[in-house]
Formats: structure tokens, C-alpha cells, sequence
């Protein structure tokens, strides 16, 4: 049986990038999605040429009753996973005064909330098999530096930071190594309204980044040459810093 990894929120963007980067590698590939599930098959067959085994989950990280049945389901059919790229997240954004609950809640619920709901049915299988994988989370420069506009989605992404960094330090006499990968502004859906020109003259290096740019370091952050590194937040953003 191969290496199964679970990548959440694969169907589109950083997350399905991830998802050929790993399969090129040789890792079979448990893709994910929420609603978009057209998407997700369409990911599916470009990483079925890769020449490695797939499948779709479909649950929503919100929802932790459905992502403990879905994700150990298919544990137990499927095997145990090596691995779990944590990168399923949705952004909100309004200026604190009239940020309303339902802006709040949805984006903690998802980006945090989801740390807990996702990788709780999947680390006591990979510490009973001992496993010595991997798991990275998706956070962001908002969440190391905090942004105007994003005080709940900053909240949520500077939470995955304290969530991995803690998770680190329990699973390392395991072999098991927790990563936090932080991007900048990437090209992708979540940024389509963003004045991307605008932004441009901002960041050192004056480009935005690409899907691949991220997907190229959580590869390296899955192989055996990364296997000393652990706890750690490492940012993919041109040199921007907010
Ligand atoms: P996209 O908007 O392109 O894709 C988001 C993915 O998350 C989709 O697969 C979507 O599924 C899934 N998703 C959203 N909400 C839920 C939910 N409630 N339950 C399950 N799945 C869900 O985002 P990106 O690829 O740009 O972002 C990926 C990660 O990187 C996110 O965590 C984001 O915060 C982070 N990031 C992105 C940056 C950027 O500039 N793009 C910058 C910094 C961090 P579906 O297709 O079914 O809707």
C-alpha cells in the first residue's frame, strides 16, 4: 500500500497544486473538497495521470461530527495516512466596526476550527501505526503580521501558528514532524477580489506568487530530507512582509 496523504481543500488553488506536486512524488493522494466537487474531479484525473491512486472526500471542516466519520471511515478502508496538508481555509474580510458575528464565526470556525475537526480522527492512527510522517498547516503573513480588514482571519491564522507549533512539541518523539507553511499573496481564487496592481508595488520582489511556488515547499517539508524539521513557520510571500 502507498503513502496516502490527505490534502484539504485540494479541488482548486494552493491545495490542488499540492496535491500534483506530492503525486509526482510518488504519494497517493486522498483529495478533498467542500462544495466543489466538479473541481475536485477534475483534480482527480490530472493527479490519476500521475500514475498514482486517488480518491475524493467531500465534508465540511466545520462540521466536526461529518469530518471524524468521513476521515475515519476512510482511514479504516484505505489505511493510515502518512500525511495531512491542512489547507482548506476561507477569508471574510471587513473592517472590525462592522464586522458582523456570522464574519467572525465562519472564518475562525473553518481556519481554526478545522485544525482541531481534521487532525483529531487522523494523529491517534498515525501514532498507533507509528507513522513517522507529516502534517502541515496553511496559515498566512496575515497571521504573522495581522492585516487591515482581516482582524478574523488573522486571528485564525496566527491560532494555526500557536495550534502547529504546540502539536510539534507532543509528536516529535514520534518522528512525527508539524510545519507551518505561511504564503503571501498568492494567485488563486481567494485573492480575486484583491487590487492585485495595487499590492504588486508592495511586495519586494513586485510579483504575486504562484500555487506552485507554495505546493514546492510542503513537498519539501513531506520528503525524507526535511526529516529534522519540525515546529516551524516558513513563509512564501517574495519578501513582503505587511
Ligand atoms: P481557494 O479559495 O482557491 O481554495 C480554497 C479551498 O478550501 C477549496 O478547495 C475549498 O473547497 C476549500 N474550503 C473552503 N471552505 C471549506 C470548508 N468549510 N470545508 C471544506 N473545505 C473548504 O484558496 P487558496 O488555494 O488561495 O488557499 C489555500 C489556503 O492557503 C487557505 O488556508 C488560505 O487561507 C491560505 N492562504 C492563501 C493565500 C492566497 O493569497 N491565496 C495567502 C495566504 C494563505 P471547495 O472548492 O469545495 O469550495
Amino acid at each position: 500500500m502507498g503513502k496516502n496523504v490527505l490534502i484539504t481543500g485540494s479541488s482548486r488553488g494552493i491545495g490542488k497544486e499540492t496535491a500534483l506536486y506530492l503525486a509526482k512524488n510518488g504519494f497517493d493522494i486522498v483529495l478533498h473538497c467542500n462544495s466543489n466537487i466538479q473541481k475536485a474531479r477534475e483534480t482527480e484525473e490530472e493527479v490519476k495521470s500521475c500514475g498514482v491512486n486517488t480518491r475524493i472526500l467531500q465534508f465540511d471542516v466545520k462540521d466536526r461530527k461529518q469530518c471524524f466519520d468521513i476521515i475515519s471511515k476512510d482511514i479504516e478502508e484505505n489505511g493510515v495516512y502518512f500525511g495531512v496538508v491542512l489547507n482548506a481555509g476561507i477569508a471574510r474580510d471587513n473592517v472590525f466596526p462592522v464586522m458582523d458575528e456570522d464574519e467572525w464565526d465562519d472564518v475562525i470556525d473553518t481556519n481554526l476550527g478545522g485544525f482541531y475537526n481534521v487532525l483529531k480522527p487522523v494523529v491517534m492512527p498515525m501514532i498507533e501505526k507509528r507513522v513517522k510522517g507529516r502534517i502541515v498547516t496553511m496559515s498566512s503573513i496575515s497571521g504573522l503580521a495581522g492585516n487591515r480588514g482581516q482582524v478574523n482571519y488573522s486571528a485564525s491564522k496566527a491560532g494555526i501558528i500557536g495550534a502547529t507549533k504546540a502539536l510539534s512539541l507532543e509528536l516529535a518523539k514520534r518522528g512525527i514532524t508539524v510545519n507551518c507553511v505561511a504564503p503571501g499573496i498568492i494567485e488563486t481564487d481567494m485573492i480575486k477580489d484583491v487590487p492585485v496592481e495595487e499590492v504588486k508595488k508592495m511586495i519586494p520582489m513586485k510579483r504575486t506568487g504562484k500555487a506552485k511556488e507554495v505546493a514546492s515547499l510542503v513537498n519539501y517539508l513531506f520528503s525524507e530530507d526535511a526529516s529534522y524539521i519540525t515546529g516551524q513557520v516558513i513563509s512564501v510571500n517574495g519578501g513582503l512582509y505587511l
